[in-house]
């Protein structure tokens, strides 16, 4: 008699052999090595690139101490008392210092940005000063030392900046122009190759025949994959035969760094996907104790990592985000963002079953009072496409939940700009 081995289905909800989140994520995880591959661009176009050295500061930013405000330089030994009066004997801009000598009882007038005179540590701004002529009369309680930046403030010399690891955002190409910096030293870009199997996917501009849909998976990966920083190399649609998924799989482990399927990995009849994988790499094939988005396979096929996503438009949005993306960043050399997740009140009630942890989709909304809170965008499927549309965030359910109230504190992860 033929043995019965156990195999995953999305509608039970009690699998014994089912692995949890954090068990498949560490299975990712060990299996990864960061790209080692760097390359120089210059600094605009190093943006959303990662670091692959460190940033040392070769200069004190700012360089010099200059003042914080449009007012005059003085010497804060002359703050004696509530109303005192001193002689104007010069004028500093930004870019233009005053380069004479400042005596005791004297001051300039400065700039915002301006150079301080060697002579002066402190600046009155200008709206506590009466202005005479050369005779300025400065009123009101001020400290020594104030309204002056000083040199160096921002970045010392010599200081890490950024480190190695490190993705460039727009703040950084500024921090790093103030620098004088023109080149980075980053990690190449990682090339992600993808396909949709399903003898039933057509591609839009294609006419539907009966029993045919058109293939969304594609789309909504190419739009998640163009928010992150990578080559994308989109194979189109490989019809359910071993031979077709054969080659796609071939030349795609042969030209990516990661190679994304979505479909042919449950026990359907024309689900090759983890047959194929067996040929040409080493696979994990599992099932995931959560809701949407089991089954998942996951390996190597040479050097190239793979992920057979589920064929369920929202089981491919779910597992890419939780699983694809993360080991995405990883394999890019970028250091482990940190999970942002917030806790909300929960508005709508939500049926659940013990036994699987569940993404529903959410909408993060403000009430009357301007407070942040959560309600469910309706059926969650994973068929209803809609749902990830409408949503801005999942509500995080775990294993052991088996429903919740309305009105229930619940955790809530917000979507980045990627979905
Ligand atoms: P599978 O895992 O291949 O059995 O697919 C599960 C369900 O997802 C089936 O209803 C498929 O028709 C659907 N599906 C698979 N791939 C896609 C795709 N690329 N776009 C839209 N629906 C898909
Ligand atoms: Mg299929």
């Amino acid at each position: 008699m033929a043995e019965f081995i156990p195999q995953p289905s999305c509608a039970d909800a009690h699998e014994p052999n089912s692995l949890s989140i954090s068990q498949a994520t560490q299975r990712i995880t060990d299996l990864i090595l960061p790209i080692t591959e760097s390359e120089t661009r210059s600094l605009r176009d190093a943006l959303d690139f990662v670091l692959h050295t460190d940033i040392i500061s070769p200069i004190n930013v700012p360089p010099h101490n200059n003042s914080a405000m449009d007012g005059y330089a003085i010497h804060g030994s002359d703050i004696t008392s509530d109303k005192f009066s001193l002689r104007q004997v010069g004028i500093a801009y930004a870019g233009q210092p005053f380069d004479g000598a400042i005596q005791q009882g004297e001051c300039i007038r400065i700039m915002t940005g301006a150079m301080m005179p060697a002579d002066c540590d402190t600046v009155i701004m200008q709206e506590h000063v009466e202005v005479n002529d050369t005779l300025i009369t400065i009123h009101g309680l001020h400290q020594h030392g104030q309204n002056v930046r000083m040199a160096g403030e921002d970045l010392k010399f010599d200081e890490a900046v950024l480190s190695e690891g490190h993705k460039i955002t727009p703040a950084d190409l500024g921090l790093i122009a103030s620098l004088g910096i023109a080149e980075l030293t980053v990690k190449r870009r990682i090339r992600v190759a993808f396909f949709s199997t399903g003898d039933e996917l057509r591609s839009i501009g294609e006419e539907l025949q009966a029993g045919e849909i058109y293939d969304s998976n594609r789309y909504t990966l190419h739009g998640m994959l163009s928010h992150l920083n990578v080559e994308i190399i989109d194979m189109g649609v490989v019809p359910d035969q071993k031979q077709a998924l054969r080659e796609a799989l071939q030349q795609a482990s042969e030209q990516a760094d990661v190679v994304l399927t979505t479909g042919g990995v449950s026990v359907g009849d024309a689900d090759y996907v983890k047959e194929m994988l067996t040929e040409l790499g080493k696979v994990d094939f599992w099932k995931i104790a959560m809701k949407p988005g089991r089954p998942l396979a996951f390996g190597t096929i040479n050097n190239t990592l793979f992920f057979g996503l589920p064929g369920n438009p929202v089981s491919v949005m779910v597992t890419f985000y939780q699983f694809a993306l993360p080991a995405l960043l990883q394999l890019s050399g970028e250091a482990a963002p940190v999970k942002q997740l917030i806790q909300v009140n929960c508005v709508s009630p939500i049926r659940k079953r013990a036994g699987r942890f569940e993404f529903q989709r959410g909408i993060l909304f403000q009430d009357n009072h301007g407070v942040t809170q959560v309600k469910t965008t309706g059926e969650q499927g994973s068929g209803i496409l809609r749902s990830m549309s409408i949503a801005n965030c999942f509500i995080l359910l775990e294993e052991q939940c088996d429903g919740i109230e309305p009105n229930t504190i619940v955790t809530v992860q917000p979507f980045s700009g990627l979905i």
